[in-house]
C-alpha cells in the first residue's frame, strides 16, 4: 500500500471513529455507531498492516494470537461485568503504549527532540500508572481485592509525592533525553502510583474511576501518536481521552459528587458507618397481591435497577409491560443516569428485550410524571430511589438526583432482602406506609406476576 492510500484509510478510519461515537449517543442509531466503529478499526488496523513501514510478520502474528487468546474470553464476560471488562481492556491498551514508549525511547534516546520526550514522557507516564491502577479496579468490581477504601495517614501527602516524584523525572528527562538509568526509575514510579492511587477508592467509585482511567489511557494513546508521528492515534487517542473524561463528568453529576471527592473521598468508609440499619418494621404482598394493584391501576412507572441486570429479568419484565399494556395500563420506564454499573446500562438491557424505546423516560420527566402515577414498581433498584438523597444532609447519597418513585401513590419494591445496595446505606423508601416489599428474586417475582396476569386474563 503507498503512502497516500494510507493516509486515506487513516483519514476514513478517522472519520468512522467520529460518526461512531456521535452514533452510539442516541438509542436508535446505536446499533449503527458500533457497526462503523468495527469499520473503522479494520481500516485502521489493515491500512498499518499494509503500510511500507512493516519490516516483519512474525512478531505481529504472535501478537496477534496472544491477543485472541486473552480477548475472545474477555468478550464473552456478562453485560454485569462490563465495568471490570472495560478496566482489563484499558489496561492492556495502556500497557501497549507504554510499552512502544519505551521501546521508542531506547531506540531513539539520543536523537528526540525535546517535543518528542515530552510527549514520551507522558505517554510513558500515563500508560504504567493507568496500567496498575486498571488492574487494581479490576481486581475490586472482581471482588478479587476489598472492595472498601483502604486508608492510611498521610495517604494523599505520598501518593502526591510519588506522583511528584514521577513527573520531575519526566521534565528532567526531557531536558536531558540521554540520562537512561533514570527512565526505569519513572516507569516504576508510575506503575506504584497506579496501585496507591486506586487503594483508598471505594467499590462503588469503580465505575467512574473507570472510564476516568479510560481518559488517561487515550490521551497516552494520543501522545503516542505525537511520538511515532501517527495522525489517526493522535485523533482516535483525543476521542478517547476527551469521551472517557465527559462520561466520567456525567457520572459524578448524576451523583452530585465532585472528581476530588470520587478520588480522595474514601467514600464507602462513610458508608460502612451509615449502613448500621436500625430495626423498623416493613409491609410485604405476595405475587397475587401485586398482580392485582397492577391491575387496578391506570399508569404504573418501572423503575429498573442493578438487580434486574444480575437476575437477568429484563425479557419477563417486558412480558409484564406487555401484558398490563394490553389491559388498558400505561406503563413505562424510568432511566436514571447511573441505575446498574454503567451509564446506560438500563436502555441496553431493555433495548435487548424489545422494549419500545418511547416508552422510556429520563430521570427529569419521569420525576415530573410520578405524582400523578398510580404505582411505581422498583425492579432491583435501590440507591437510585433513596429519598434520604432529597434531604438527609448526612447520608452519603445526599444531594445525588434520585426518581422520585416515593411520589407516586403506591410504591413497591422487587428485591431480595433488605440488604443496601451498592452505596452500603438503608433506603428509607422501604418502611414507608404507601411502600409494599415484593422480597425474591426479580426474574423470579416477575414471573410469578406475569403468570398471577395471563391467569386471571
Ligand atoms: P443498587 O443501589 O446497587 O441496588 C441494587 C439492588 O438490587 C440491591 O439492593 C439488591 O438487593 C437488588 N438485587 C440484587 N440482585 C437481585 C436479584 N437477583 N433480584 C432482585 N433484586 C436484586 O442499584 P441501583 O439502584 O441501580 O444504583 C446504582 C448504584 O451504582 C448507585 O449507587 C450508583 O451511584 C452506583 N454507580 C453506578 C454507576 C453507573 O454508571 N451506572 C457508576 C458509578 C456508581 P437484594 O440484595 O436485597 O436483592
Amino acid at each position: 500500500m503507498n503512502a497516500t492510500l494510507l493516509q486515506l484509510a487513516y483519514l476514513a478510519a478517522a472519520a468512522s471513529f467520529i460518526l461512531a461515537l456521535k452514533w452510539l449517543s442516541a438509542v436508535p442509531t446505536a446499533r449503527r455507531g458500533v457497526l462503523v466503529g468495527v469499520l473503522g478499526m479494520i481500516l485502521a488496523i489493515g491500512g498499518t498492516l499494509l503500510s511500507p513501514e512493516i519490516v516483519s510478520y512474525r512478531f505481529i502474528a504472535v501478537a496477534f494470537v496472544l491477543g485472541t487468546v486473552i480477548g475472545v474470553p474477555m468478550a464473552m464476560m456478562p453485560m454485569t461485568a462490563v465495568p471490570q471488562r472495560t478496566a482489563l481492556s484499558h489496561a492492556f491498551g495502556a500497557l501497549a503504549a507504554a510499552l512502544v514508549g519505551t521501546a521508542e525511547y531506547y531506540l531513539r534516546a539520543e536523537g528526540l527532540s525535546r517535543f518528542t520526550m515530552g510527549a514520551l514522557a507522558l505517554e510513558v507516564l500515563l500508560g504504567f500508572l493507568t496500567f496498575t491502577a486498571s488492574l487494581m479496579a479490576f481486581g475490586k468490581l472482581q471482588e478479587l481485592l476489598p472492595t472498601r477504601p483502604m486508608t492510611y495517614p498521610f495517604q494523599n501527602v505520598v501518593n502526591l509525592a510519588i506522583l511528584g516524584a514521577a513527573v520531575a523525572l519526566a521534565v528532567y528527562l526531557v531536558v536531558r533525553p540521554g540520562q537512561m538509568a533514570l527512565f526505569p526509575v519513572m516507569a516504576l514510579l508510575s506503575l506504584v502510583f497506579g496501585v496507591l492511587l486506586i487503594l483508598p477508592i471505594g467499590g462503588a467509585d469503580m465505575p467512574t474511576v473507570i472510564s476516568l482511567l479510560n481518559s488517561y489511557a487515550g490521551l497516552s494513546a494520543a501522545a503516542m501518536g505525537f511520538v511515532l508521528d501517527n495522525k489517526l492515534l493522535i485523533i482516535a487517542g483525543s476521542l478517547d481521552g476527551s469521551s472517557g473524561f465527559i462520561l466520567s463528568i456525567i457520572m459524578c453529576r448524576a451523583m452530585n459528587r465532585s472528581f476530588a471527592n470520587v478520588l480522595f473521598g474514601a467514600f464507602g468508609q462513610v458508608q460502612a458507618q451509615a449502613a448500621r440499619a436500625e430495626q423498623r418494621t416493613v409491609r410485604s404482598a405476595t405475587p397475587e397481591e401485586a398482580a392485582s394493584i397492577l391491575d387496578a391501576a391506570a399508569s404504573v412507572m418501572v423503575v429498573p435497577g442493578y438487580g434486574m441486570a444480575v437476575a437477568q429479568a429484563q425479557h419477563k419484565v417486558r412480558e409484564l409491560a406487555d401484558l398490563l399494556g394490553k389491559r388498558g395500563v400505561n406503563v413505562r420506564f424510568a432511566i436514571h443516569p447511573v441505575a446498574g454499573r454503567m451509564p446506560g446500562h438500563m436502555n441496553v438491557l431493555l433495548a435487548e428485550a424489545d422494549v419500545a424505546y418511547d416508552r422510556l423516560l429520563e430521570m427529569d420527566d419521569a420525576n415530573s410524571e410520578l405524582p400523578q402515577t398510580d404505582v411505581s414498581l422498583v425492579i432491583g433498584a435501590n440507591d437510585v430511589t433513596n429519598p434520604a438523597a432529597r434531604h438527609d444532609k448526612s447520608s452519603p447519597v445526599y444531594g445525588m438526583p434520585i426518581i422520585d418513585v416515593d411520589k407516586a401513590r403506591t410504591v413497591m419494591v422487587i428485591k431480595r432482602s433488605m440488604n443496601p445496595g451498592f452505596a452500603g446505606i438503608d433506603n428509607e423508601l422501604y418502611y414507608m406506609d404507601k411502600t409494599l416489599m415484593l422480597f425474591g428474586d426479580a426474574k423470579a417475582f416477575v414471573t410469578s406476576l406475569v403468570k398471577e396476569l395471563s391467569g386471571s386474563a
